[in-house]
């Protein structure tokens, strides 16, 4: 198990997988800005802690993806889909510890132009 957190603490992730061997730079018009490393998981693998009331949540563009970022420290903390049958999330590889995001390599993708 994996554990991540925001910078205060105030969001704290366990995830149920080994450490990511790769993580993904997304160039498209939020993640460059907000400077995630993603990494996927299904959701039934990522239990958040608390479960909701300690992110703020921003949608944008097509408004399938919910974008959380810690509402204290303003750590961008993962993404998750609106439609909650999708089988897909994102944590950014950034709130887990430094040895773990140090042994990932990093992927860039170049994402959406818009
Ligand atoms: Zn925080």
């Amino acid at each position: 198990m994996i554990t991540a957190s925001c910078h205060c603490g105030a969001v704290r992730m366990e995830i149920d997988a080994e450490a990511p061997e790769t993580v993904l730079s997304c160039g498209c018009s939020i993640c460059r800005r907000k400077g995630g490393l993603w990494t996927y998981y299904e959701p039934r693998q990522v239990k958040i802690i608390p479960e909701s009331g300690a992110t703020s949540i921003y949608l944008w563009g097509d408004k399938m993806l919910e974008h959380h970022t810690c509402k204290t420290c303003g750590c961008t903390t993962h993404w998750s889909p609106v439609d909650k049958t999708y089988p897909r999330m994102g944590v950014n590889a950034r709130m887990m510890e430094p040895e773990i995001l140090a042994a990932a390599t990093v992927r860039h993708s170049p994402g959406p132009t818009e």
